[in-house]
């Protein structure tokens, strides 16, 4: 899975998927994708590892070209893709993709567990941060030191 690769620091993460063919209520084709697995991201914050549980759960409609749903705008709508008969699918390109759609933009360690908790995004809260009284005491020192 090249294009999941980019996203990973290592090579070592490993996932399992189910893929099941079946029927929705309107006998169309789809695919029921479970995909589960730990992945070794790094956080966006501080850039050390950081185990990201993965489970994912979807429905994939297989439409015959041509046949999109026109329930697009629905958020509830299950996602599909065009397959035409006879075409082979590649199903960890579909897998993959899922994963792709299923990760965080970023992951962040939980603040309190963060090397740079105080630093990024959450700079607005610094003074809610342990971190943040942390560097109040550190401050006199490294001044009596120049
Ligand atoms: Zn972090």
């Amino acid at each position: 899975m090249p294009r999941l690769q980019d996203r990973l620091p290592g090579s070592e993460d490993v996932v399992s998927y189910t893929v099941r063919g079946g029927q929705d209520q309107y006998q169309r084709a789809l695919l029921d994708v479970q995909i589960s697995g730990s992945l070794n991201l790094l956080c966006g914050r501080c850039l050390a590892p950081l185990e990201y549980a993965l489970a994912l759960k979807t429905k994939v409609l297989l439409l015959q070209p041509g046949a999109a749903p026109q329930t697009d705008d629905d958020p509830e709508a299950p996602e599909w893709i065009e397959v035409a008969a006879g075409q082979e699918l590649d199903l960890l390109e579909l897998v993959e993709d899922e994963i792709l759609l299923g990760l965080p933009l970023a992951v962040r360690h939980d603040p309190e567990n963060c090397r740079n908790g105080k630093s990024g995004a959450d700079q607005g809260m610094k003074a809610d941060t342990p971190f943040a009284s942390l560097a109040t005491l550190l401050k006199p020192r490294r001044t009596g030191k120049q």
